[in-house]
């Protein structure tokens, strides 16, 4: 029989660390942790296949098939706790948490104090002599429940929970402002009122019988996996709804039983620099969710991470010490105790943890380690840090760089001149580093009012994930480095201040007043997530340093690799600015892009609206300097690599001025009538123009503009090597189909070189190939090589073609698409390799069955994602081309590729 439920407690479990697929990343760690001796509560996981059971099946197959191990592994809990579900004396109370393959913080559900009921709560005042104590986790319990488990938790923004607000009432009729001026008597009150509220909402009774609460509970975990933020979070992080959670119940352990009892999160090193330092938070006698809520200011583990906390916080020594002592201060000889576990949990996963801890009147209590969420910098930082400290070897090193992250580590950071002119209005927390300038909103739904928004928020909550997904940055007012906003933004990468507490927010009036400045919504800040400082206004961004452990990192991939990494660039500019990212090599050059600048794009529709071959040539002869000097630029910025220049690809149509003003001036350049050029325009115009008059085609028609390009191409090698650059000019056939097509072509510009060559009395060596972007191309490759040097596979027509979507539509119906899950990933993006795959891996192989030797590459927009250079690896290029900031990323893809093939 399949087993379903694992369980664990004093040092014993079923699981282990490696079966994070079948009782999630949670689970798998806490039978871990107990098995290398780290102090656990004692539980139970249900594996992520009884979700696919319930999701699949319903509910009453997944009860069948857990009812017994479920009830035996509760009776585990019970004999290693000394307790029973629901006893008077000694109650046995459990968390309920969920635990998928790869954590999604805050995604899904959490039931804590399980097992209170009216006889319950006198056990929990007996054992904690505190009957606030236990009825405050009664009170919560009830409020938890319902919320999570009876649908009690309002559904719009504008609704009130009615738990708060009978909360809110009875503070205002006794006068009191905190939950903490709460009353024994009063919580009594409060958790007679909220059942009755679930009585008045649901018509039906709060559940006493623990065993309800649980089977409630645990449904209530599977139930979550499908919300719509846990479906949002996946869908941005690519997390298959396959998978499903893991259910977690634990044994509860109190960090609110009083002044010797703690609870907090703590990383190994710091997740937003990567800096080796243990740090964290904590709060004294709290419950985990105080911690992360910000409804009071958490405090610093360490002394070292306390003294930098209220430096920035702007609190002096003698405040910090009185208010915001640190863990090592208040309880050192726990604090050893953690200490030694961190250092214990980092050793044994040899990576970075984010560990969540409970201190229960004197003992310590891990309920959680994971690798933690880090920004793309600490990302590199870590791993860099732990090869040189000997902790893994440089192949693990590369996999610990999750390539689309890097991303963050190539876009701007703060001019710190600029930065030193801004108005500094607040300091708050540097949650996650970056620099981010937008316009503010308030509301999580309505980040995307602004081209550029900061999300400005007194604390953020899972809902508002999409929006901050949306925003350029996120400051909350309350919070602290492990607040939602805080591990969400990292996790994200996106840059975001936390905590700033000198910034008052007021919903209603859209404002945000700091000192005596007031910000409305759509105003402009700043944010610097990596100091925490907010200003005003808009603040100068400059490049970001690309050297040191950024380099390492790059320099590693180069050492595992073994297809090469070109860009696509069409300007000397991007070849210098990919140059630098280590591109080595064009993979494509889109000529087309070089006749938009200034006088060009004159001489190109004069070309394009003559009537004769003379008239056309006239204005080709205008063309061929400008061509020349920037093929010129682009060799010599990629000396001695290989520069594939594609000859004239879109529809002439795209040339032609649309508006009145252009086109009276341009008929008037060409001595014609406004209604000669217009119906000139007019034959242009085609029904199907990326099907229709484009690639090779034009050149088909119009060879001399082929003959053209091919000149501009062999004047500037050879005028490059009179100055002795090397120059490797490869000239690229765009969207054939047929091997004549190609042959075509070749002959016009074969026999353009050979006048080049006699005209300068040298030669330079070339290459003659063709982009694969037809379907019927790939069909064919083996009769294409035989006229051609190499192939670039053009995955962008590929896709197009292969589907039948057309690129400039498929925007109306791919996000529905996406969401009713037709298709798992826009193919525009991600490589079909189920599909348009197979046309790749048909086209190397036709193409290498002719010419063993034959060099292939791609340089559609999938060569610069990860998955997709994945593929091009397994299939055998021998590079991918990617735009210029994507480099960096192919170039660690490319790397990963290799090292999973040996
Ligand atoms: C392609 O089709 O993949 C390609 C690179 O060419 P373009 O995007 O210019 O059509
Ligand atoms: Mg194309």
């Amino acid at each position: 029989m399949a087993k379903y439920v694992y369980t664990f407690g004093n040092g014993k479990a079923e699981g282990k660390a490696d079966m994070k697929n079948l009782l999630g990343g949670k689970g798998a760690n806490l039978a871990e942790m107990n098995l290398i001796g780290v102090p656990v509560p004692p539980g139970f996981t249900i594996t992520t296949e009884v979700c696919t059971i319930y999701n699949q099946q319903g509910k009453q197959a997944a009860l069948a098939a857990i009812k017994p191990e479920v009830e035996k592994a509760v009776a585990l809990v019970e004999q290693l706790t000394a307790t029973k579900f629901g006893d008077k004396d000694n109650p046995c109370l459990v968390s309920v948490r969920s635990g998928a393959r790869v954590s999604m913080p805050g995604m899904m559900d959490t039931v804590l104090n399980l097992g209170l009921n009216d006889r319950a709560v006198q056990g929990i005042t007996q054992k904690s002599g505190n009957e606030r104590f236990a009825w405050d986790s009664y009170r919560r319990f009830v409020q938890m429940y319902g919320d999570v488990v009876l649908g009690m938790k309002p559904q719009s923004k504008e609704d009130i929970d009615p738990f708060e607000e009978i909360m809110e009432k009875l503070k205002e009729e006794k006068g009191i402002e905190l939950d903490t001026d709460f009353t024994t008597d009063d919580l009594k009150k409060l958790v007679t009122s909220f059942k009755d509220a679930v009585k008045q909402v649901t018509g039906k009774n709060f559940p006493d019988d623990p065993w309800e609460q649980l089977w409630g509970a645990i449904y209530a975990v599977f139930d979550s996996w499908m919300n719509e933020r846990a479906i949002y979070y996946r869908k941005i992080n690519g997390i298959p709804a396959e998978w499903g959670t893991a259910v977690n119940v634990q044994a509860m352990v109190f960090g609110n039983m009083g002044e010797s009892s703690a609870t907090g999160v703590a990383f190994s090193r710091d997740a937003g620099t990567g800096e080796d330092i243990f740090n964290g938070e904590y709060l004294i006698n709290a419950q985990g969710e105080d911690v992360v809520a910000g409804i009071r200011t958490p405090q610093q583990i360490t002394l070292e991470g306390s003294k930098r906390w209220a430096t920035l916080a702007g609190i002096d020594e003698k405040l910090r010490e009185s208010h915001f002592p640190s863990l090592e201060e208040t309880m050192p000889e726990l604090y050893a105790e953690l200490n030694a576990v961190q250092e214990k949990l980092e050793a044994h996963y040899k990576d970075m943890q984010d560990l969540e801890f409970t201190i229960q009147e004197g003992k310590l209590w891990l309920l959680q380690t994971r690798n933690g969420k880090r920004t793309g910098a600490a990302m590199v930082k870590i791993a860099v840090d732990m090869l040189e400290q000997g902790i893994i070897d440089k192949k693990t090193a590369l996999q610990r760089i999750e390539p689309n992250k890097l991303d963050e580590l190539l876009h701007p950071v703060f001019d710190p001149e600029a930065l030193k002119q801004a108005t500094i209005l607040a300091k708050g927390l540097p949650a996650s580093p970056g620099a981010a300038t937008g316009q503010i909103v308030f509301f999580a739904d309505e980040a995307n009012k602004f081209e550029s928004s900061v999300l400005v928020r007194i604390e953020t909550s899972p809902e508002d994930l999409e929006g901050m997904n949306i925003a350029k940055g996120i400051l909350t007012a309350r919070g602290g480095m492990t607040s939602h906003a805080a591990v969400v933004a990292r996790g994200m990468g996106k840059c975001c201040v936390s905590g700033a507490g000198t910034v008052r927010i007021d919903y209603r009036s859209r404002t945000m007043t700091v000192g005596n400045v007031t910000l409305k919504e759509g105003d402009w800040i700043s944010l610097n997530g990596s100091t925490g400082e907010v200003c005003e206004g808009k603040v100068k961004t400059q490049n970001p340093d690309l050297g040191g452990d950024f380099s390492k990192i790059m320099d590693l991939a180069d050492e595992f690799t073994r297809m090469t990494v070109r860009t696509n660039a069409d300007t000397p500019h991007d070849a210098k600015v990919a140059s630098k990212f280590g591109a080595k090599g064009i993979g494509l050059c889109r000529t087309e892009h070089m006749f938009f600048e200034g006088e060009r794009i004159k001489a190109m529709r004069e070309m394009i609206l003559s009537n004769t071959i003379a008239e056309r040539e006239k204005a080709l002869t205008k063309l061929l300097p400008y061509q020349r000097s920037d093929f010129e630029g682009i060799f010599e910025a990629m000396a001695g690599y290989g520069v594939t220049v594609r000859l004239l690809d879109p529809p002439l149509h795209e040339f032609v001025p649309h508006n009145k003003a252009a086109q009276e001036e341009l008929a008037q350049e060409m001595g014609i009538t406004m209604n000669q050029l217009l119906s000139k325009i007019e034959d242009l115009e085609e029904f199907n123009p990326m099907l229709g008059h484009r690639g090779c085609r034009l050149g088909i028609t119009y060879p001399e503009i082929t003959a053209m390009q091919a000149r501009a191409i062999i004047e500037a090698a050879l005028n490059l090597k009179a100055k002795g650059i090397d120059a490797k000019p490869e000239i690229m056939v765009p969207l054939v189909g047929t091997i004549a097509e190609l042959k075509n072509q070749a002959a016009v510009i074969r026999e353009t070189a050979e006048n080049v060559f006699q005209e300068k009395g040298d030669r330079v060596d070339f290459m003659l190939g063709t982009m694969i972007e037809i379907p019927r191309a790939a069909l064919t490759a083996d009769l294409i090589a035989e006229e051609a040097e190499f192939f670039s596979f053009g995955t962008n027509d590929l896709t197009q073609m292969t589907f039948g979507y057309s690129r400039d539509d498929a925007g109306k119906f791919m996000p529905d698409y996406l969401d009713k899950n037709i298709l798992k990933n826009d193919p525009f993006q991600v490589l079909d390799q189920e599909g348009v795959g197979q046309l790749v891996k048909m086209g190397v192989q036709k193409g290498r069955s002719t010419k063993p030797k034959l060099k292939v590459g791609i340089c559609g927009e999938h060569g610069g994602e990860p998955s997709s250079v994945m593929f091009c690896d397994s299939v055998g290029l021998d590079y991918v081309s990617c735009s210029p900031y994507r480099v960096p990323i192919a170039r660690v893809a490319a790397a990963l590729a290799n090292i999973a093939k040996n």
